[in-house]
Parts: C-alpha cells; sequence; structure tokens
C-alpha cells in the first residue's frame, strides 16, 4: 500500500489534475492521498495558501474582503469546470470561504492557520469530487476524522503519538482517500499548521501510520540532483539517498522536500520516492535507511545563506568551567536557538540564522553576553553562508575535505569556518554570502568532474 502526496503544482490547474487522476489510476496500491493546496501555474501566478494570507490580512485590517473572496472561489471554479462538476460544489466553497469571516479576530490565535488550512481543505474535497467523477472510488477525509492531532502551537504544530493508533485503522476505509496536508487539530479542536511546505509533513505521518511500503512524495521535478541546478548547469541526479543524506541537504537549502517531514517515515523506516507528476514514468529518487555505497564519497553539495557568527575570544577559556553554558543560556532567555558552534582553543563561535535576529536583539545579546562572560574580544560577523559536502560514503574516504577545500582555495575562497559533526555525513564550510555560487561550483567541479 502507497501513500502518494501530491505538491502545490501537481494540483495547480485541470491540466496538472490530469495527471494526477492518470497516476492514481495505474496503480491500485495507491491508496491514501495527501494534497497541497493548488500552486502557481506560471510564475507570475500566486498560490492559493498566499491568496488565504492576503484574504486574511484583509480581515483583520478591516480592508475589503470582496476581491480575494472572488480570486479564490475563480481558481476553484476554473478547475470544477473543467471537469463539468455541478455548480452547487463551487457554491458550498463560496460559503465556506465567506463563512471565515464569521470569526472572531480579538484574541484569536489560531484565525491565521484557519484561513491557511483552507487552501489544502478546499482542495481536498474538490479533488475527491473529480475522481468519483473519472470513476475512482474516492472520498475525502479531514483531518479530524484522520485522527491527525497536533500541538498548540499555531504554524508550527507537530504531530501528537497518539495520533498514530487512530490512523493506523484508516488502513480499513475503502477505496482511495484523500487527505489534505499541512494541517492537523489540537486536543480541543483548533487547526494548527505545520510550517509553511507542511503538506510533505502531513504525507508522511499517514505514511507512517498506516504503515504504508512506499511514500511517493510527487513535485514538479525529477528527484534531488547533486547541486541546486539554478546554480550548477545540469549537476547528476541522486537516484538513491539515506534519509540522513536527505535531512543534510534539506537543511542547506534543498526544498524538494521538508525537513520536518523526514522525521515519521524515518522513524517508521518507510522508504520514500520523490517523482516528477509531468515525467511519472521516471524512476525518482529513493530515500532509505541504507543505500549501496559507490566510490563516489560526496552525493551532493548544498549551500545556504543568511547566517551570522557570534565571535567570542577569552584567554584561557578551555579552563573556565561553564562557559559555554553560560552563553547558551543568554540565547535561551532570547529564545534563539543556535546552528553550529565552531570552537579554538580560546575562542568560540556561535553561528545563528540572521532571521532570528533583529538589530535590537542582537545589541541585547552581545551586551549580555559582555557583561557575564567578559570576553576579551566579542563581534558578529554578517552575511555568511554555509556550504555542506554530503555523502554517507565520507567516514570511509580518506582526503575528501582535503579536496573541497583545495578547490576552494584555488578560487581564493577563503573559509570562516570548518565543522564536520560525528556521524560524518557532512563538513559544513563557512563563507562570504557573495562567494557562495562561485564555491558551490568549485566544489561540485572538484567531486563530480574531476
Ligand atoms: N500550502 C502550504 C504552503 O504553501 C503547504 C504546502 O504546500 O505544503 O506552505
Amino acid at each position: 500500500m502507497k501513500v502518494v502526496k501530491f505538491g502545490g503544482s501537481s494540483l495547480a490547474s485541470a491540466v496538472q489534475i490530469r495527471k494526477v487522476i492518470d497516476i492514481i489510476k495505474e496503480d491500485d496500491q495507491r491508496k491514501f492521498v495527501v494534497v497541497s493546496a493548488p500552486g502557481k501555474r506560471d510564475e507570475a501566478d500566486t498560490k492559493m495558501t498566499d491568496l488565504f494570507i492576503d484574504y486574511y490580512e484583509c480581515y483583520v485590517n478591516g480592508l475589503e474582503t470582496k476581491k480575494f473572496q472572488q480570486k479564490i472561489v475563480a481558481r476553484f471554479s476554473a478547475i470544477a469546470s473543467a471537469f463539468s462538476l455541478p455548480v452547487t460544489i463551487i457554491k458550498d466553497f463560496e460559503e465556506r470561504i465567506a463563512r471565515l469571516l464569521n470569526n472572531p479576530i480579538e484574541g484569536n490565535q489560531y484565525l491565521y492557520d484557519m484561513f491557511l488550512a483552507q487552501g489544502e481543505d478546499l482542495q481536498a474535497r474538490l479533488l475527491a469530487e473529480i475522481f468519483v467523477k473519472e470513476g475512482i472510488s474516492a472520498s475525502y477525509m479531514s483531518p479530524k476524522d484522520a485522527g491527525l492531532l497536533v500541538s498548540d502551537e499555531p504554524g508550527n504544530a507537530r504531530i501528537l503519538p497518539e495520533s498514530y493508533e487512530r490512523i493506523f485503522s484508516l488502513r480499513d476505509q475503502s477505496g482511495v482517500v484523500i487527505i489534505p496536508g499541512f494541517f492537523g487539530y489540537t486536543c480541543s479542536g483548533e487547526i494548527c499548521t505545520f510550517s509553511r511546505g507542511g503538506s510533505d509533513i502531513t504525507g508522511s505521518i499517514i505514511a507512517a501510520g498506516v504503515h504504508a511500503d512506499l511514500y511517493e512524495n510527487f513535485t514538479d521535478v525529477d528527484g534531488v540532483f547533486a547541486a541546486h541546478p539554478g546554480i550548477v548547469h545540469n549537476p547528476q541526479f541522486i537516484k538513491e539517498m539515506t534519509y540522513r543524506e536527505m535531512r543534510e541537504l534539506a537543511y542547506a537549502g534543498f526544498s524538494v522536500f521538508h525537513d520536518e517531514a523526514l522525521i515519521p517515515i524515518f522513524r517508521a523506516e518507510i522508504p520514500i520516492v520523490i517523482k516528477n507528476t509531468n515525467n511519472p514514468s521516471h524512476p525518482g529518487t529513493q530515500i532509505s535507511n541504507t543505500r549501496e555505497l559507490t566510490s563516489q564519497p560526496v552525493i551532493g553539495i548544498a549551500s545556504d545563506s543568511g547566517f551570522a557568527s557570534i565571535n567570542i575570544t577569552k584567554f584561557l577559556l578551555n579552563r573556565e568551567i561553564g562557559f559555554v553554558r553560560k552563553i547558551l543560556s543568554i540565547l535561551e532567555t532570547h529564545e534563539i536557538s543556535f546552528e553550529h558552534m565552531p570552537s579554538g582553543i580560546d575562542d568560540l563561535s556561535i553561528i545563528v540564522r540572521e532571521s532570528y535576529l533583529t538589530p535590537k536583539l542582537e545589541n541585547l545579546i552581545l551586551r549580555d553576553i559582555a557583561d557575564i562572560v567578559q570576553p576579551d574580544e566579542l563581534q558578529i560577523e554578517h552575511d555568511l553562508s554555509i556550504l555542506m559536502l554530503i555523502g554517507e560514503g565520507m567516514k570511509r574516504s580518506v582526503g575528501v575535505t582535503a579536496a573541497g577545500t583545495f578547490a576552494l582555495s584555488s578560487k581564493r575562497i577563503n573559509l570562516e569556518m570548518i565543522t564536520q559533526g560525528s556521524s560524518e555525513v557532512s563538513v559544513i564550510f563557512g563563507i562570504r554570502s557573495s562567494q557562495e555560487a562561485r564555491a558551490v561550483r568549485a566544489l561540485y567541479h572538484a567531486y563530480f568532474e574531476d
């Protein structure tokens, strides 16, 4: 039995939905279908979820909401009429969209999520109608009925472990079950969404819950490539990789699969395949617990910008007990999580994402560090990027990092930091953001072309 998830681009128009129908009809093991909201039809288009955000903004700011109501309805209506569905369906959608405005604004911390979740919810309802019309026995199931209980964290919900028992019982449902992705319900019955792009997470939870044999994640690319095709021309295709390798790639900007979505299937050891709705006969990229190691130690090169480094120097730091704890508790007080912490003998750097910082917060953190640990030197560096070399094979190969540092030095790219975790699945280099694309090309050349 397979759980299949379709991303926004696979459901953006009637033409795309035809491809989805063919994919489902082709394989009767495809029993659970998790959907995203309609995505962009072309570059200039707006994602449905973003239309709901605009609609929400107008509502809470007392602005005219009609325009967005109409835009949203028009998109669903265009799909419905292409499949000659009865107009009553769109009437029902219109009412559901308008009813959102009956919810209180003041003190309602769930309101935003309620709006956001509608894109997926209506898409799942619509797809169920389309499937039935096209002769597929199918039904819509809300995340509430599916048993997706989540933590009370609007915009960043997490699945509660008790959900899995209820989800397991979905195996007995007849026909194809269509579930909206991206949100669940709290124990008190409120909608909370996962983080953006979170339909992948729902797919993964359902796959783990029903003990699927495979989780197929359909998107608009053939699978995962060894480097970003926007940076490296025609990069190598990755046929198979491990969950850990995918986690590392997703961390540094490989957005083809949501990093949080790896957890449920990783724990349940369910393989995933990333496939292309526009090219379904392509085998895609398989992700599972182990893979056959090839002669290539590095399978991918990822990079991400938007990092800052807080650099702290203090003579005889290594003798001072509790030094790191004091610094980390300052970050905790200011609710900042850190990404990496490379250290020397008398110095330490804390790498954080710039998006967590504001100029005011930055000053407060620096002031607290200066007061509490009294460093000899303290400064913050902005505009850093990280480069990651990823591959399970690095553990048993000699000279992998050396080849990378050589490639970077020959392009005169200065390394601000190097770090490697004990699992040795990745090596991370910190560099100036202005050199990011050049550095990725240099590393790609060193590991994949030389
Ligand atoms: N529609 C949601 C978003 O745009 C979730 C998803 O597509 O996975 O973030």
